[in-house]
């Protein structure tokens, strides 16, 4: 059996969290990364860490270290499911700082209008 070149990657991205995937090299797994994350590679690679590399072991988990019949996957069902709630976690809470910091800077402006309007008033 010939041994695979590919390694299992764990890659970060700020805003999309861990993507697991398996690649030869960096930019296959960058490119795979962002097929994981459902955005194009353009908009990660330059932001992609790589967290740490394993080498890839079949029907061996790469998260749990676990022994699982999984064919090519690099992740055993449980640890897959817990990686894309991890996931949408990640992209939920991004979304809800995002959305504050857009408010409080509508708030800003608003209060800036404000200001303007009726002179330097200031609230304590
Ligand atoms: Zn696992």
């Amino acid at each position: 059996m010939a041994v695979s070149k590919e390694q299992v990657w764990f890659l970060r991205h700020e805003g999309h969290g861990v993507a697991i995937v398996r690649a030869a090299n960096f930019e296959q797994a960058t490119v795979a990364a962002a097929k994981f994350w459902g955005v194009r590679w353009g908009e990660v690679a330059a932001g992609i860490e790589v967290e740490r590399k394993k080498p890839l072991l079949n029907n061996i988990c790469a998260r749990c270290g676990k022994m699982f019949q999984g064919g090519r996957e690099i992740l055993c069902p449980p640890c897959e499911r817990k990686q894309r709630e991890e996931d949408a976690e990640q992209v939920r809470i991004k979304r809800m700082i995002r959305e504050r910091y857009k408010q409080e800077a509508r708030m800003m402006r608003k209060g800036a209008a404000d200001e303007e309007g009726r002179g330097a008033e200031v609230d304590a």
